[in-house]
């Protein structure tokens, strides 16, 4: 078998020999464009459309996202279903010398998440535009439906963003062409991107740039403002002014750039996480605004502000996403059309969540999370604990998921997981990803009935030697 996602309703016997070729249905020729190129990628041959070869056929009997494998036929009635199936024939395929030996397979696969997603962190280590474009491919294959790009952090800003010239610098920034290249191509591998633009913490490169913008005016200089700017105040802070006069503007033209931009997006994320609102009680500002809102905790001033930004990601039509990390004071003001990715099980816990009535989507750190390799002791497979999506853990004792895990019941509101990769460059994260990529695959499109550590091992070879040609 060893199919990757695992396939649960699978028969097969023997090989077919198949010609280099492709015929498609007109309500899926959408899928040709990618599926060509990827052949090509992995393996060297340039597909021609005709008769003889690979068969993807419209079955509206078919649910969404389903896909059934027949021989050379793949059968979907949408195209993530045939995106799906195509993705799957590239295991099944072997390269003869004369067009293709496929394994002669009966499959029918539905993915029980649709929340499949891959994050890399962009905003500490450059990546050449060339790698996005690896990632966009090692989804399709995997059949990852969502690549979630952390655009921005304290080290870098890489998003061109035209109202803002002054943020990132030429050297490790994306230019706008490439942007649209990108969209274009995630969109022709029914791959949806997901743009991070991470806000209100994590945003030195924002204040840097447009201090007049997004800087806090402290008036005294305390201890816990020297905490984040350094004696006399020499450091840039990395936490925005939230009270600045013409904040929400500068921040909506912002959202409304990457809205238009990531035109096929359902989703934005918006950050949110790890911001010291303290400080805000020492901005003359930040001070101002909270007399203005009779407000009276910079917590309930935290919360304010992610109300505000999530609702305007709801008015352009995207559905924000934020991590958890904002305070439980004003949560309730918070729309629940906003998603919040669950990792550290320490601010706010995925059950509680859930009872509030957010969607949530299981990043826990263990074993979600790639670091650099000097972490030797982070370095988890998704198989290590038995992970699944209701399942939280983690490996430091500040967690409510240490050293028991947090486990909630199934439900429709878990979304999926996320595999994350945090601070790496390229070259330290490539061996975690190939691994843990297509295990994470396994365990978000099938919750129950996935492969178990010792299956998966045995299983990846294919999937891993594809994957080595695509980023
Ligand atoms: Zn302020």
């Amino acid at each position: 078998m060893n199919i990757i996602p695992k396939a649960k309703n699978f028969k097969e016997s023997g090989t077919i020999n198949i010609a280099s070729t492709f015929q498609a249905d007109e309500k899926l020729l959408c899928c040709k464009k990618a599926f060509f190129r990827i052949v090509f990628k992995i393996y060297g041959v340039h597909l021609k459309e005709g008769e003889g070869g690979i068969n993807l056929c419209y079955d509206e009997t078919l649910a969404k996202d389903e896909y059934v494998i027949e021989g050379a036929t793949v059968k979907a009635s949408d195209k993530e279903g045939a995106s799906s199936g195509l993705a799957t024939m590239l295991q099944l395929m072997e390269k003869a010398e004369e067009g293709f030996t496929l394994r002669n397979t009966c499959i029918r696969q539905k993915p029980d998440k649709d929340f499949r997603a891959f994050m890399t962190d962009l905003g500490r280590q450059w990546h050449e535009f060339e790698a996005l474009i690896g990632y966009v491919d090692l989804c399709y294959l995997n059949k990852i439906k969502y690549l979630q790009l952390h655009f921005t952090d304290d080290p870098i800003w890489t998003y061109p963003m035209d109202e803002f010239p002054r943020l990132g610098n030429d050297a490790t920034r994306y230019t706008k062409e490439e942007i649209k290249y990108l969209v274009e191509y995630a969109e022709e591998a029914g791959v949806q991107l997901i743009p991070e633009f991470e806000g209100i913490g994590h945003s030195k490169q924002l204040i840097a740039a447009y201090p007049e913008l997004f800087g806090n005016t402290y008036e005294e200089e305390t201890e816990e403002v020297q905490a984040v700017t350094g004696p006399n105040m020499g450091k840039v802070d990395n936490i925005m002014c939230v009270g600045k006069p013409g904040i929400f503007e500068n921040i909506q033209k912002m959202l409304s750039d990457i809205a238009k931009t990531f035109k096929y997006s359902k989703y934005i994320h918006i950050g949110c996480d790890e911001a010291k609102h303290e400080n805000w009680a020492h901005c003359s500002d930040c001070k101002a605004y909270m007399e203005r809102q009779r407000m009276d905790s910079t917590k309930k001033l935290y919360s304010h502000f992610v109300e505000k930004i999530v609702d305007m990601c709801i008015s352009l039509g995207k559905t924000p996403i934020v991590w958890e990390g904002f305070p439980y004071e004003g949560t309730e003001n918070i729309s629940r059309d906003c998603v919040v990715v669950a990792w550290e099980s320490h601010y706010q816990l995925a059950p509680e969540l859930l009872e509030s009535g957010f969607k949530i989507i299981n990043a826990a750190w263990k074993p979600m999370y790639i670091v650099p390799p000097h972490h030797k002791s982070l370095q988890w497979s998704v198989t290590d604990g038995d992970w699944n999506v209701y399942k939280w853990q983690h490996f430091l004792a500040m967690s409510a998921a240490y050293p028991d895990p947090i486990i909630v019941e199934p439900t429709d509101r878990v979304l999926g997981g996320m595999l994350c990769q945090w601070e790496c460059s390229l070259e330290e994260e490539r061996p975690r990803v190939l691994l843990n990529l297509p295990m994470t695959a396994d365990r978000t499109w099938n919750v129950e009935g996935f492969y178990t550590d010792e299956e998966f091992h045995a299983a990846k070879a294919k999937i891993m030697e594809m994957s080595e040609k695509l980023i």
